[in-house]
């Protein structure tokens, strides 16, 4: 990209800075040398990722109208770009990593305020991520943020949507000005979570045989995760709210006939915790989408819900909901136990599926622990914009979705 030519700065001591000070002297045709240009204000910022990296090779760059500055991300992560020249509408904050980095590009959109204001923290993607125990153990998986966002059935592996209405097994968006996400996990407290068999609040009867089906499957999908994700609890144990069944800090399993595609993973609607986004999108989206809204926020209880007693066997099904209920959406990107095309089926966690979770995880803990609004969507839109070339938001198509799946597909609702 095209430098824009930048005057000898003398940095500010002190890190807010809103009104620049330009010229000493007034009348000359050019500054002296005793003249000192000041910015207009700095672009504080923090760069955080899950990937092991000391910024070596790191660029922050802000373009806002027709200034384009760089500065270098330090070992730290930090960074401070000088903006020159007083700001209006919205600029784009990119951080660009060298080739060798084994972090992913982000992307932020900025308003006036964000300069001189806070250090702002981005969390990126690492670009791999290797598993270190389970079945996997040693695989090293690409991670794609483009894909986890933009799966082609809703909600997206990272939990991704637009508003879609479904007629069995054919997904219809309904409105394409509007994309959201949920972006779910439960607390690293949390695990293993209890998980009882509720056969109180069932319907059929879970035999002695379904139980022990239900658990090999959840060894299975422990196995490939490579961690204790669940703990069986009696369920006695499990602390049960109100008339709807609700356990706390916890799943319950039920046989629920009313049940009418086989299986249903819910969790808890999200609390709101709302990323800070322009309302108007359609500005700098690069599609019609004009709302953008994504809410991070903590699972604390499960529900899965089976049609009839026979789908206890349903390794896939089994782990496809407990998947859901641990955060995870839909794929059709990736061989995936979340497939929801009607191809690249696995009964099993895959070792994409494990990263992704993974990675999902980690970069909400990331987001929470430094309380970022660049957090999720700054690497989506980086590995869009910046790597791929592509708008920062998706766009779709209205109608969407497996047509032609199996009859004896199920569906899955993320906690509605
Ligand atoms: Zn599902």
């Amino acid at each position: 990209m095209p430098m824009h030519p930048q005057p000898a700065l003398t940095r500010p001591h002190f890190a807010v800075l809103l009104l620049a000070i330009v010229m000493a002297a007034c009348g000359e045709d050019s500054p002296g040398p005793q003249d000192v240009l000041l910015p207009f204000g700095t672009l504080q910022g923090q760069v955080v990722t899950s990937a092991e990296t000391n910024f070596a090779d790191v660029t922050a760059r802000v373009v806002w109208g027709s200034q384009n500055l760089t500065a270098a991300v330090q070992s730290d992560g930090s960074f401070d770009v000088e903006i020159i020249d007083a700001v209006s509408g919205f600029g784009m904050l990119t951080i660009e990593p060298g080739p060798n980095e084994p972090i992913h590009p982000g992307w932020v959109l900025l308003s006036p305020g964000d300069v001189g204001a806070n250090p702002g923290t981005v969390v990126l993607a690492p670009k791999m991520w290797t598993v270190d125990s389970g079945d996997y153990a040693g695989v090293e998986v690409p991670i794609d943020p483009q894909l986890a966002a933009d799966g082609r059935v809703m909600p997206s592996f990272w939990g991704f949507y637009f508003p879609f209405s479904q007629n069995g097994f054919l997904q219809t968006v309904t409105d394409n000005s509007e994309w959201a996400a949920e972006f779910r996990g439960w607390p690293p407290n949390a695990f293993p979570i209890p998980v009882a068999l509720d056969r109180l609040g069932s319907d059929g009867d879970i035999s002695a045989a379904d139980s022990i089906a239900f658990w090999g499957h959840v060894e299975v999908m422990e196995a490939a995760l490579g961690w204790d994700a669940f703990a069986p609890a009696p369920l006695e144990d499990v602390r049960i709210l109100g008339g709807a069944r609700r356990p706390a800090d916890a799943i319950i399993v039920q046989l629920d006939s009313s049940v009418a595609v086989r299986g249903v993973g819910v969790i808890n609607r999200a609390d709101v915790r709302t990323y800070g986004l322009s309302a108007d999108a359609t500005t700098w989206s690069g599609t019609n989408v004009r709302n953008i809204s994504v809410v991070s926020a903590d699972i604390t209880y499960g529900i899965i819900r089976l049609e009839t007693s026979g789908l206890f066997s349903d390794r896939q099904l089994v782990i496809h909901e407990l998947m859901h209920v641990l955060g995870a959406g839909h794929g059709c990107s990736w061989a995936s136990v979340q497939t929801y095309c009607a191809s690249l089926l696995s009964d099993v966690p895959t070792a994409p599926d494990v990263a992704h979770l993974a990675v999902m995880m980690e970069m909400r803990a990331l987001e929470l622990e430094h309380d970022s609004r660049w957090g999720i969507l700054a690497s989506v839109f980086g590995h869009r914009v910046v790597t791929l070339g592509l708008t920062p938001v998706p766009g779709i198509d209205l109608t969407y979705g497996p047509v032609s799946a199996p009859a004896d597909w199920h569906r899955s609702g993320g906690g509605r």
